[in-house]
């Protein structure tokens, strides 16, 4: 594991860029690209992953780090063309639509292979009362009584002028603006889907709002919606740009490179 103490934005540690080219340069910030991260490093690639840098205390993956926006996509073309890696994959979150779209076309300037790693979203089973929205303005305008907000930080505003009680669920605290009503929990998935229920009952939640994000780390919270009988507003998923090869799992991820 890298030392987190160590990490300055666009600096690249370890030994891979010492030596030459990375085989990977992997987009990050998720538990698949974490993942992929280890498999890879495990099979003796050299990766490079790269972070936002959005969290304070992160969760580091093996191999190297970078850590902060590459400025863009000029930034991004100006790296692969210095650090030339074998192939970029974009495992970074289904709703990081900036990065996704930043890396297709600064791969498609400097001619490299781009594989876009992301999970399915999830799926309505029998008692689930879900509710889709085109975006964050969207869902606020869905949803009343108390509210428990699961979208992350980012984006939190769009819920500012919500009048009751908003229970808002995050790993740091958010900067936007938060509703009159707001209740903040600082918490970092996974969760139980006891843990779920017995937040749920405590706070009597109305109705949950959460990212089509898909994956296990955090669906306990529709679980306990539908044992509860709560409806869910779940915000649509940003779509991936056009031509980019798209695998749904670290498995395939690892078969296609
Ligand atoms: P975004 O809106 O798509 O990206 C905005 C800018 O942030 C990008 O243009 C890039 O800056 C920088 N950036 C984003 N991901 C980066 C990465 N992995 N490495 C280096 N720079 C990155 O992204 P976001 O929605 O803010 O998400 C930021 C990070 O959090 C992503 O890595 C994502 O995987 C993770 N995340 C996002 C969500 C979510 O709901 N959006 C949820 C969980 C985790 P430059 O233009 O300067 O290169």
């Amino acid at each position: 594991m890298t030392d987190p103490v160590a990490a300055r934005p666009s600096e690249v540690r370890g030994g891979s860029v010492r030596r030459g080219r990375p085989g990977v340069l992997l987009l990050g910030g998720t538990g698949e690209a974490r993942e992929l991260a280890a498999a890879l490093v495990a099979d003796g690639v050299d990766v490079v992953s790269s972070l936002a840098g959005r969290l304070a205390d992160p969760r580091l993956p093996d191999g190297d780090v970078r850590v902060g926006g590459f400025g863009g996509v000029e930034g991004l073309a100006a790296w692969l063309r210095e650090h030339r890696p074998g192939a970029v994959v974009d495992a970074t979150h289904p709703f990081a639509a900036g990065m996704t779209a930043n890396a297709a076309r600064a791969c498609t300037a400097t001619g490299t292979r781009l594989l876009r790693l992301q999970r399915p979203g999830w799926t309505a089973g029998p008692g689930d009362d879900w509710r889709w929205a085109d975006s964050l303005a969207d869902a606020a305008g869905m949803v009343h009584g108390t509210v428990f907000l699961t979208t992350g930080r980012q984006g939190v505003g769009a819920f500012a002028g919500l009048p009751g009680r908003v229970l808002v669920r995050c790993v740091d605290p958010p900067t936007d603006p938060l509703p009159a009503g707001a209740v903040l929990l600082l918490a970092r998935g996974p969760f139980t889907v006891d843990d779920e229920l017995a937040l749920m009952r405590e706070h009597a939640v109305d109705v949950v709002v959460t990212k089509d994000s898909g994956g296990h780390m955090t669906a306990a919270k529709l679980v306990a919606a539908r044992e509860l009988g709560i409806p869910v507003v779940l915000v649509r998923r940003p779509p991936i740009p056009d031509g980019v090869l798209v695998v749904a799992s670290v498995q395939e991820a690892l078969a296609c490179l």
